[in-house]
């Protein structure tokens, strides 16, 4: 069954989501205000990427190269763009100028791409696969601090936080330490004080465990579903 997912029902399913963030953030003595959420439209039209805008949200995401250059080609710079999908390095081109973060930086082959396409310094989350499952992608825990210090040669490239996937599953302890490991390693990150990479945000929590992340220290949590619907 399709349904059409207005900005009226975006708008209910905001309020709801708003509600649980502030629940986990008073659990975690968090400010509901350190935390942005990038509205994924990766299952909807560009109408209904609109309505989200109508919303009240500003920050869109989508992990695709077409479907992102069709909404933008609807919506343009009204919107701030996350790409937080895998990145091909030949892709790089018809999307850097148009995208305000990168989500899914994992190898230097990507960034030396990012950095001769970009016009300007681009926000880029390192992507980090803690939970270690073999079809995720991401860097190990143990490499992203190197890779970060490599990413020094790339004066366009400014790594503002790491990103991580957690499982998909019930178990809420597992996703748990995944996003508080991924927590533990921005923290070394930040103490590195490298110039292009302040890496003091945090891109985790999807729909089924955002409460979770927000609760382990998300300042990004990427919603699909259980904001925007699917079509
Ligand atoms: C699709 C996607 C999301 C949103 O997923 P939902 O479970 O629908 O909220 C978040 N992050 C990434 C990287 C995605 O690909």
């Amino acid at each position: 069954m399709k349904i059409r997912v207005n900005t009226l029902t975006i708008k209910e399913n905001l309020n709801e989501i708003k509600g649980k963030i502030e629940t986990a953030c008073k659990n975690s003595n968090r400010n509901p205000d350190e935390i942005t959420i990038v509205a994924v439209t990766k299952y909807v039209s560009e109408t209904t990427a609109k309505s989200v805008l109508e919303a009240g949200i500003k920050h869109l995401g989508e992990n695709r190269d077409q479907p992102f250059l069709s909404k933008y080609e609807a919506i343009g710079t009204e919107a701030t763009w996350h790409f937080i999908g895998s990145l091909q390095s030949r892709k790089v081109k018809n999307i850097i100028n148009k995208v305000d973060y990168i989500h899914s930086l994992d190898r230097l082959s990507l960034a030396k791409e990012i950095n001769k396409r970009t016009d300007k310094p681009i926000k880029c989350f390192v992507q980090v696969n803690v939970s270690g499952e073999e079809q995720k992608h991401g860097l190990s825990a143990n490499e992203v601090l190197p890779f970060i210090k490599e990413l020094q040669q790339f004066e366009k490239i400014i790594v503002v936080g790491l990103m991580t996937m957690a499982p998909h599953t019930d178990d809420e302890q597992l996703i748990r330490s995944v996003f508080k490991r991924l927590k533990e390693i921005q923290e070394e990150a930040m103490d590195l004080n490298l110039a292009n990479a302040p890496c003091n945000e945090l891109s985790m929590g999807m729909s089924n465990d955002f409460t979770i992340a927000v609760e382990e220290g998300a300042t990004f949590i990427r919603l699909g579903s259980s904001l925007v619907g699917s079509e």
